[in-house]
């Protein structure tokens, strides 16, 4: 059926700008959110496929809202991209998280903190040096933290990436290639980009059971690792089945939820002490 256009236009345009106000509302809570120390950490293991014990550590960003409660990323993470506070963000979970994995060192737990970092944060001026101040700040050695670039990311420009990673590298972090497998890759580039992980993402962790095509990416992805002697972590492994055939097949990390969820600091800990003590 045919409407008023004028009233449907009038509708839209409304929508829009609750949106607009929405997102405006949204930028000012996250504002304060970083000022109130309303952010928070969670952290989700890695696992040893051959050994089964804790060999490392996912940091999500959470936010504790007053209201909402507990934040997903994906709630907010656009949000902040498009404010630019994603910078002050993602600093402050760096930080957050080298202090962490510090901590974790004096309880005898010498495992990596994975970082995330967004296009922003990477493209910034000055990005090599705010990671090396957390590491300072935290005395972290750097061999202990790992930053997640997501493949679009690096590969966006990858010569520029090369740039912008390797000094790090020269430093001894390690650089993982976040979703690998849902982006664009030149088989070229990839055999030049200066990182130590592969991180398969978790759709075609999800479907590799059922769908042979994701089967293939999964295979493809494991046996290119295997060549340029990278790492792999598969995402999102969820069932015993899928865990049984990444392992069958070289993986050498597995994270998801048949294991464990993200979870707090303090939750981490114990999880990761009470797993080494099995
Ligand atoms: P990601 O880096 O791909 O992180 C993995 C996401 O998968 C996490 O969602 C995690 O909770 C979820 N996950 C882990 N295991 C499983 C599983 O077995 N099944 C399923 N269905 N999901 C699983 P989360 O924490 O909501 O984070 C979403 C995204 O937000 C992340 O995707 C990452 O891109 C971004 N993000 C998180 N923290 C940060 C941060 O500190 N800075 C930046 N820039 N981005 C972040
Ligand atoms: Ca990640
Ligand atoms: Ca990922
Ligand atoms: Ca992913």
């Amino acid at each position: 059926a045919k409407r008023d256009g004028g009233s449907s236009a009038r509708f839209f345009e409304s929508a829009m700008n609750q949106s607009a106000f929405e997102r405006l509302v949204l930028e000012n809570e996250l504002r304060d959110a970083v000022l109130k120390d309303q952010l928070v950490v969670f952290y989700q293991p890695k696992i040893d496929m051959k050994t089964g014990a804790v060999a490392g550590a996912e940091a999500l960003v959470r936010w504790q809202h007053p209201t909402a409660g507990l934040l997903s990323p994906g709630a907010f993470i656009e949000a902040a991209e498009e404010c630019g506070l994603i910078g002050e963000i993602g600093d402050w979970v760096l930080r957050a998280a080298c202090i962490e994995a510090a901590r974790w060192r004096t309880l005898g737990i010498e495992i990596p903190v994975a970082v995330n970092v967004s296009a922003m944060q990477f493209e910034r001026e000055g990005f090599a040096e705010s990671v090396l101040h957390a590491l300072e700040l935290a005395d972290l050695p750097p061999h202990l933290l790992e930053l997640e670039l997501t493949e679009s990311i690096a590969m966006e420009n990858p010569e520029r990436a090369i740039v912008q990673v390797q000094p790090l590298r020269d430093r001894g972090v390690n650089f993982a290639i976040d979703d690998f497998g849902t982006g664009h890759s030149s088989l070229s580039y990839l055999t030049r980009m200066p990182f130590d992980v592969f991180k398969i993402d978790q759709s075609f962790v999800r479907d590799m059971t059922t769908d042979p095509h994701a089967c293939i990416v999964v295979e493809t992805i494991l046996a290119m690792a295997k060549a340029l002697k990278l790492e792999t972590v598969a995402e999102g492994v969820e069932t015993q089945e899928q865990f049984e055939m990444l392992r069958a097949e070289g993986a050498t990390l597995a994270q998801g939820f048949l294991f464990a969820r993200p979870m707090p600091a303090h939750d981490f800990v114990e999880y990761t002490q009470g797993g080494s003590a099995k």
